[in-house]
């Protein structure tokens, strides 16, 4: 049995094929301006890379900010549900999920049985996102890929990042470069000021353990090795996390299609 997930995220768009509980094929590529079109490609090339025809899938779930635009999915589900699925599928015991995402960051508490409880999320601004970080990046011109491996390189003591605005930090960071600071440093900085924004949304709710990260920031090391000493848990990985909320509606995928057969 084949089930695909498709996430159209607002800076990336992924899609994971299941056969039955096991990925077969996956595929992550930038979100485009015409979010049909990119949910086609992306659907493609992950058939193509599980070595399946499109036509041979039974079953189609959609989420992310783009899922209504998704003319071949059977169904459509929100992004916290699928975040949810696809981490507590990967670890059974996660009871607090992190998602930081391109625009996005949210907080998803689980109950005992791995339920969604509760929730918490920040979308109004580019702080505490992707974004934010992408920006930064921009302007020490160094790619956003580098910036976790850089962050740990700290030579002197990381300067105090005072805003997480895009605006603000931009020129602030060109203030750090004309003083001569270290580019590492710099980055080190922000990725301070980054994950304080980010915990302040995990405090909102408290953080039960086991706790997860999921979403594209979550491939950046020097966030994670942050957060995991500002909260002081251990923070779970899966092996690509940006295909959590993918792979979360490639599970409701399996389960629609389970039930309409019965
Ligand atoms: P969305 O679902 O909102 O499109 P994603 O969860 O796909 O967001 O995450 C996109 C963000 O992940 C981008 O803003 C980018 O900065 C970050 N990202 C993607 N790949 C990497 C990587 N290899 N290292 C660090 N950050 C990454």
């Amino acid at each position: 049995m084949l089930a695909a997930g498709i996430d159209i995220g607002s800076t990336a768009a992924k899609a994971v094929i299941l056969e039955n509980e096991t990925i077969r094929g996956y595929a992550i590529i930038p979100t485009g301006g015409e979010s049909v079109e990119t949910a086609k490609k992306v659907m493609e090339l992950t058939a193509q890379n599980a070595a399946v025809s499109i036509n041979d899938i039974h079953c189609i779930v959609s989420t992310g900010y783009g899922r209504v635009l998704v003319p071949f999915a059977d169904k459509n589900v929100t992004e916290i549900s699928c975040h949810a699925k696809g981490a507590v599928y990967t670890f059974p015991n996660v009871r607090t999920i992190l998602d930081v995402g391109g625009q996005d960051c949210k907080v998803i508490c689980c109950n005992d049985r791995g339920a969604i409880d509760d929730f918490v999320l920040n979308e109004k601004c580019a702080a505490g996102t992707g974004r934010f970080l992408e920006q930064c990046a921009r302007t020490l011109n160094v790619s956003v890929q580098e910036m976790g491996e850089l962050s740990l390189n700290i030579k002197n003591d990381a300067p105090i990042i005072n805003s997480v605005c895009v605006l603000f930090a931009k020129s602030e960071i060109l203030q750090l470069l004309r003083d001569g600071v270290e580019r590492c440093d710099i980055i080190a900085g922000i990725l301070d000021a980054l994950v304080e924004r980010i915990y302040s949304l995990i405090c909102k709710k408290g953080c039960r353990a086991e706790f997860m990260m999921t979403g594209g920031v979550a491939k950046n090391i020097g966030i994670v090795k942050r957060l995991e000493e500002r909260v002081g848990m251990k923070v779970h990985l899966a092996s690509e996390p940006q295909l959590m909320g993918a792979l979360g509606a490639a599970l409701y995928a399996k389960e629609l299609y389970e039930r309409k057969k019965m």
